[in-house]
């Protein structure tokens, strides 16, 4: 089997409009860190790009802290080109404030309203530079969620998009449910989020030899040496 070089999102960003206050999410990184952590222990190379979360670094696994999405856009821009797959499980914000204030928002008991605009889509950036690699998506629906996960899979040109239950923040087991354009949508599997992480691990490893070119080295094989 072969090992490769494998990238792992993971985990929250948090988007400030001061210098302590930020919006976020309640993402645990747990699943991400399951799977860095279970490629690793397969002997694959993994870098995992997380957000901020309450995790130590998985046994061989080189991480790369990030707090924005920006940054995490970055990071994770700058090590795809070397990896034969990524794994996005982070939980971007669709939304950073318009602007960040150099000092802390002072009260003043009036309703006060925070300009939004979007961050980068790293999945949707990293699908259109993808070539032959390996690339899953995270989906986390609260309604029509298998036409949403479908529709997400072809815009951002993934491979495959796991299905993630609402219930599954936080916890430490996990439903999820995987489609793959050619074998269409899979039997939701539950357990831990280990549980989970290998078969998310399985899936990379059968797509990697599944889009993996013939060699086009032809040609007489050479003498060996001695
Ligand atoms: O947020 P959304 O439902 O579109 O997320 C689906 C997938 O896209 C997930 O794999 C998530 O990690 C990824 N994503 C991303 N960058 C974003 C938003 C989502 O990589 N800005």
């Amino acid at each position: 089997m072969g090992l490769m070089r494998i990238l792992v999102t993971a985990g929250p960003t948090r988007e400030f409009f001061d210098p302590v206050r930020f919006i976020s999410n309640s993402s645990s990184g747990k699943m991400g860190y399951a799977i860095a952590a279970e490629a690793a222990r397969r002997g694959h190379k993994v870098d995992l790009v997380s957000g901020p979360v309450e995790l130590p670094a998985p046994e061989g696994v080189k991480v790369t802290r990030v707090v924005t999405a920006q940054e995490m856009f970055e990071a994770a821009t700058a090590l795809f080109p070397r990896c034969r797959a990524a794994i996005m499980t982070a939980a971007v914000c669709d939304y950073r404030p318009a602007s960040r204030l150099d000092h802390k928002l002072k009260k003043n008991h009036r309703a006060r309203s925070l300009r939004l605009v979007p961050t980068p889509d790293i999945l949707a950036s990293l699908g259109k530079t993808k070539g032959d690699r390996v690339l899953i998506g995270f989906a986390m629906e609260d309604h029509d969620d298998h036409r949403r996960a479908e529709g997400k899979l072809r815009r951002k040109r993934c491979d495959a998009m796991v299905l993630n239950g609402l219930r599954n923040v936080g916890g430490d087991r996990a439903t999820v449910q995987v489609f793959r354009p050619a074998a269409g949508w899979g039997r939701p599997v539950s357990g831990t989020k280990l549980r989970i992480a290998k078969l998310v691990v399985d899936l990379v490893e059968r797509l990697s030899r599944e889009t993996k070119r013939p060699s086009t080295i032809a040609g007489p094989s050479r003498p060996e040496a001695g």
